[in-house]
């Protein structure tokens, strides 16, 4: 989709810090970090959040959770622990409606 700020993000036509690369998904530094570690991972498949994901391509949800351990053993979180969310909808603060998965670590995140 030209006009998704994602697609164009997977397409290269937005520069992004991209940290991560499988065949399904990429992963690049959030623009606005909330955590010391703040990785969103994105399909490459177009799909409006996470649970449309889900019913469209469960295996690709998959693989973001996978590439989602990659990146936190690659960052250096996977021990110290990091939080994985899925904002889904307006009221959940959801501003990009392409699903992405945000790793967030690197320091004590508070409780939610
Ligand atoms: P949401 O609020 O939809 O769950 O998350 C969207 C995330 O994308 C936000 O954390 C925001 O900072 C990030 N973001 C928005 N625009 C850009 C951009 O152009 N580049 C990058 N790297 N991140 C972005
Ligand atoms: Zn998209």
């Amino acid at each position: 989709m030209s006009d998704c700020l994602f697609c164009r993000i997977v397409a290269g036509e937005v520069p992004a810090t991209i940290v991560h690369e499988t065949e399904t998904t990429t992963a690049f530094r959030d623009i606005a970090p909330q955590a010391p570690t703040h990785v969103v991972l994105v399909p490459k498949l177009h799909s409006p959040d996470a649970v449309a994901l889900a019913a469209a391509a469960p295996g690709v949800l998959a693989d973001l959770f996978r590439a989602a351990g990659e990146v936190a053993a690659a960052e250096g979180v996977d021990e110290s622990g990091y939080r994985l969310l899925f904002n889904t909808g307006p009221d959940a603060g959801q501003t990009v409606f392409h699903a992405h998965l945000h790793l967030l670590g690197g320091g004590e995140l508070g409780c939610i």
